[in-house]
């Protein structure tokens, strides 16, 4: 069985992915995090997220591993665990731009689609019910205002003592946004079969009841 969530930044992908796989005994995958490992090390190669060229370059040469230690999923890029490393504004901002080029889709697609066929998930990204898994049982599509995810994200890199502002990060989240729907390659959209729920005034327990009782549903 597979269950894909899709949406924007700040919907709430998640979290409440996360907790609906414990619920319910499915394994968690996070895309985001992947791309974000491929982001890191373009990062740390010091290449410019316009050059396209060494973009692919890095692709070819960079080993992106995704491994469960106790549960949880671990990123690993040429071995090294750099899941502390991952969740930056820069890594963001770079992910949103590297994301858009074919070599970096088809570099991570057969990583993701492996585990999907292997393992009953929860698959949260953007491109996971209309591309990645279009045979997905369940399809979601996560949505919520802008202030809403802004102000999500912002109490999130509080929490994590990361100096920022709300404006600096709705600007950052309009802007992705804008990418990542707008991008030739697999845009974020929602599936024609998904199912829309809108966060912005629901708590993370209405959100999750509401997925796992879909999820029954296609089961029973
Ligand atoms: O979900 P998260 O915010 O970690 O994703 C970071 C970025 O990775 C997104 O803004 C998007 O550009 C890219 N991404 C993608 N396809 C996915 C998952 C993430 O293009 N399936």
């Amino acid at each position: 069985m597979n269950v894909a969530i899709d949406g924007p930044a700040g919907a709430g992908k998640s979290t409440i992915a996360r907790k609906t796989a414990y619920n319910i005994g499915y394994i968690y995958v996070d895309t985001g995090a992947i791309y974000r490992t491929l982001a890191l090390a373009c990062i740390r190669r010091g290449v410019s997220a316009e050059d396209e060229e060494k973009i692919s370059s890095v692709c070819r040469n960079v080993k992106v591993e995704l491994k469960y230690i106790d549960g949880g999923q671990v990123m690993l890029l040429d071995g090294e665990n750099v899941n502390d490393y991952i969740r930056t504004e820069e890594v963001s901002r770079m992910t949103s731009s590297i994301s858009v080029y074919k070599d970096v889709r088809e570099q991570l697609i057969d990583l993701q689609r492996n585990i999907a066929a292997n393992e009953n998930v929860i698959m949260d990204g953007r491109d996971i019910g209309t591309f990645v898994l279009p045979n997905a049982e369940v399809k979601i599509y996560l949505t919520a205002s802008v202030a809403t995810r802004a102000k999500r994200r912002y109490m999130e890199q509080q929490e994590k003592g990361i100096e920022c502002t709300i404006e600096e990060i709705e600007k950052d989240i309009e802007q992705r946004d804008y990418r990542d729907m707008n991008r030739e390659i697999a845009p974020l959209k929602k599936a024609d079969d998904a199912v829309e729920i809108d966060t912005s005034d629901m708590t993370i327990e209405q959100v999750t009841d509401a997925i796992e009782k879909i999820i029954k549903e296609k089961m029973s």
